[in-house]
């Protein structure tokens, strides 16, 4: 799919916010449907996943504790009609050793949030097993 660059948001989400539920959110409100995401900052607990292909679904894991957001990466389209964020984590311990994953949740101590809208035709996510994918590109026509 081929998009135009849209509006451009830079935010700092509040202390205390779940980070992938509050993207959501300003998405909803400013009626952003495809996006792609940075951002970096603190958090104080995140839940990330890792997918287990022979699981078929996420393994779910806590790193509990202050973390440096070292960087978020992702993508914002639609599921079931709605915004939905996409976000992946590397997050930095106090010794300068990193876990990351699939982000499910993050409490926010700062989280400073590049979201760059993408306008065009929006991609729709549709379930593949336990994840929601969007349609694979076809490039053969
Ligand atoms: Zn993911």
């Amino acid at each position: 799919m081929e998009y135009e660059k849209g509006r451009i948001f830079l935010l700092r989400v509040p202390e205390g916010e779940e980070l992938v539920e509050y993207i959501k959110k300003f998405a909803e409100k400013k009626g952003i449907k495809m996006a792609v995401i940075s951002a970096i900052g603190s958090l104080k607990r995140a839940k990330l996943g890792y997918f287990n292909i022979g699981w078929g679904r996420y393994e779910v894991f806590t790193a509990t504790g202050i973390h440096e957001l070292i960087a978020a990466t992702g993508n914002i389209s639609l599921k079931d009609g709605k915004p939905f964020p996409h976000i992946h984590a590397l997050l930095g311990e106090h010794d300068g050793s990193t876990v990351g994953g699939h982000l499910i949740e993050g409490d926010v101590f700062v989280a400073e949030v590049y979201i760059e809208e993408l306008k065009g035709e929006p991609l729709e996510r549709v379930p593949h097993g336990n994840l929601a994918l969007w349609k694979a590109e076809d490039l053969s026509n």
